[in-house]
């Protein structure tokens, strides 16, 4: 494997990638912001680096798992970031959740220096991370998507091109507006069972044997029976999914009134203070609608 790679982003998801990308042989150059996120990477044989600018010099691939746009711009093209550093054949892959329109602009700045770019974000949280079964949405050229594969068989199972740079971001979008309306969906079922004196618990286990079955209403909705709202992903991170979803729609005139009704749902969340709880809390948004009856 005579492939140098970097990482940049070391929180709850780039951590355990990183980590799985040090498993399967690759040895890996590092940057975390705060220093002590390096601790357990450097423990595990990698090499710590003191800024995006110092990983990209000798990397041949530099991965990047931050926040969000800004995080991913100021990484790139801030002081001492990537592009300072990274040679001309180099591969930058983001595999943050962020804008598509913001990355098809990165792209092309990269490409000015002839680096090359990848968007490959992710679903399947903390756990996809830590056992390296996470789905993979990527954006870019083909070949430069044939070039990175074998590393990204180390962090998922489901790896899909879905088409030119910022196309990957497009489909990670798409997968917050399913994924968002049918929380809701969720919630709206329950309470409407409970207003009619059903047990919504009893409507859950129907439900997954039916057309309504899925995933959320399996996972979700468990944790609005058990009035549960521990993270999970969060409802702050899934604010920003669909801020990124209703500002690419806004720039580009795409009408999206469901998710936009949900985006103002978690708006409320985050206006009670309850940011850092699942997304599957959405369900109290509903019950204060309905409240007093
Ligand atoms: P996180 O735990 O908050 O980690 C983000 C990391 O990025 C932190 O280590 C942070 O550094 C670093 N960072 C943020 N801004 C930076 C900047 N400007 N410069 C340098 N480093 C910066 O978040 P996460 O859960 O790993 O999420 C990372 C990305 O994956 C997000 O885009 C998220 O939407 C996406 N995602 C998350 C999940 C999930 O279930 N958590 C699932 C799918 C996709 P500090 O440690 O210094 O703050």
């Amino acid at each position: 494997m005579n492939v140098n790679v970097g990482f940049i982003g070391l929180g709850i998801m780039g951590k355990p990638m990183a980590l799985n990308l040090i498993k399967g042989g690759y040895p890996l150059r590092v940057y975390g912001r705060r220093v002590e996120s390096m601790a357990p990477l450097a423990a595990a044989g990698a090499h710590a680096c003191a800024s995006p600018e110092e990983v990209a010099r000798a990397a041949d691939m530099t991965f990047i798992m931050v926040s969000d746009t800004q995080d991913v711009e100021q990484v790139i093209l801030g002081p001492k970031g990537v592009l300072s550093g990274a040679q001309p054949g180099a591969i930058v892959v983001d595999m943050s959740t962020i804008s598509p329109v913001a990355t098809r602009s990165l792209a092309s700045r990269l490409m000015d220096h002839g680096v090359e770019m990848l968007d490959a974000p992710v679903s399947g949280g903390e756990t996809g991370a830590v056992n390296g079964t996470l789905s993979l949405m990527v954006g870019g050229k083909p070949e430069v998507f044939t070039r990175v594969k074998p590393l990204f068989e180390r962090l998922g199972k489901k790896i899909v091109h879905i088409g030119a740079n910022g196309a990957g971001q497009a489909a990670k979008a798409c997968n917050q507006i399913v994924a968002s309306m049918t929380i809701e969906g969720v919630a709206e079922a329950f309470t409407f069972a409970r207003r009619n004196g059903v047990d919504p618990g009893r409507v859950r286990e129907a439900l997954l044997g039916g057309f309504a079955n899925s995933r959320i209403l399996e996972v979700h909705g468990q944790r609005m029976l058990d009035r549960d709202f521990r993270p999970g992903f969060k409802v702050r991170l899934h604010q920003k999914d669909l801020r990124i979803v209703m500002e690419t729609a806004h720039q580009m005139g795409i009408a999206l009134p469901g998710s936009a009704l949900v985006a103002q749902h978690l708006n409320a969340l985050i206006g009670s203070g309850d940011g850092e709880l699942d997304s599957s809390a959405l369900v109290q948004v509903i019950e204060r609608l309905n409240e007093g009856r």
